[in-house]
């Protein structure tokens, strides 16, 4: 028997019936040998950690754009975030952690330049439109590896695509992830993000700390700590309460998540795109965009050669960290100033 082997024997014996193991896995798009050594979820999570999609996250926006105050969040750790709650929760109900780690290191991996003003702004421009969760997709079957793709699990694929919920419901079954382990992520990217971008917004005096609505205070907890720990513990003990049908949220602390939700949607998220920033965001992707398709030899890919121009111009511009795209609209439309003294 090998280390793999001896692993997934472990796991069997460890993890809940309910629990995705790696020997349930269907496999990948391409068939691909087992290895020795790490078991299928987690060859994914290395892959997702060692790819130049991952590494960019770190200088793509999360609410507040190109940071250059050090405490507040980027894409990269709102994905660690994301990815340590997720772990908590699959830890404590006995299901499979590194599958739940590799849905949540990659469920953002497709996310544009400027956070969702950005992915706004490429669904506009282009009859093609533009979402970052299928882009994440997109990103690990295609255009990752040097067009190769990264040829992931399809229980990794399937939380990634899975784990957006826009504004809406989190509980709409119709998308769910088929995997416990995806359906934690979906809720852990909320748990993250409410806490995380309420914090950077009183960080930016956005919200002073009097303003939360107190009965959110007194359901979910006076600090970032307290709410995230009433949201995990919830998490685990309703969920198990049901038995494991799916991944839930008592109705009480649901609704109470939910209304923070809202508060930050009106203060700080719609606040946010109403500001001058948004604008210029546009005019910037926009000439970008104009410029690549009538230009596209010196930077555009011509991998997968079967899409169109337009579409690859896309996962350009989509592939861009902030600063990347700051810098090249620097270069390519405003005058080098004289440096020669
Ligand atoms: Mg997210």
């Amino acid at each position: 028997m090998n280390i793999r082997e001896e692993i997934e024997e472990i796991e069997s014996k460890f993890l809940h019936p309910r629990a995705c193991k790696n020997s349930d896995s269907e496999g990948r798009l391409k068939y691909e040998e087992k290895e020795d050594i790490r078991p299928p979820f987690q060859r994914d999570r290395d892959r997702i950690i060692h790819s130049k999609s991952f590494r960019r996250l770190k200088h793509k926006t999360q609410v507040f754009i190109s940071p250059t105050g050090d405490h507040y969040r980027t894409r990269l750790t709102h994905t660690l975030e994301v990815s340590q709650i997720g772990r908590t929760i699959a830890m404590a109900l006995k299901l499979n952690e590194s599958l739940t780690e590799a849905i949540a290191l990659g469920h953002d991996i497709g996310h544009t330049p400027f956070g969702h003003f950005g992915e706004a702004v490429l669904n506009e421009l282009s009859e093609i439109g533009f979402k970052h969760y299928l882009h994440s997709l997109r990103v690990i079957d295609k255009l990752e590896n040097n067009g190769k793709g990264l040829n992931l699990t399809l229980e990794v694929r399937d939380g990634i695509v899975k784990h957006s919920k826009g504004f809406g419901d989190i509980f709409k079954k119709s998308n769910m992830s088929k995997t416990l382990e995806g359906q934690i992520i979906r809720y852990s990217d909320i748990v993250a993000y409410v806490n995380h971008d309420l914090d950077d917004a009183i960080r930016a005096g956005m919200i002073k700390s009097e303003e939360i609505p107190p009965h959110l205070i007194k359901i979910l907890g006076d600090s970032k700590r307290e709410r995230i720990n009433t949201m995990v513990r919830d998490l685990i003990f309703t969920t198990k309460k049901h038995d494991y049908d799916y991944i839930r949220m008592s109705e009480d602390i649901y609704s109470a998540t939910i209304e923070l939700r809202d508060f930050l949607i009106k203060r700080v998220y719609r606040e946010e795109e109403h500001s001058a920033e948004k604008s210029k965001i546009f005019k910037i992707l926009k000439e970008l965009y104009e410029y690549l398709l009538e230009n596209p030899k010196e930077y555009v890919e011509e991998f997968p050669e079967e899409d169109s121009l337009e579409k690859r111009v896309m996962d350009f511009i989509a592939g861009m960290t902030d600063r990347y795209a700051l810098n090249l609209y620097k270069k390519l439309f405003l005058p080098e100033p004289w440096a020669k003294i």
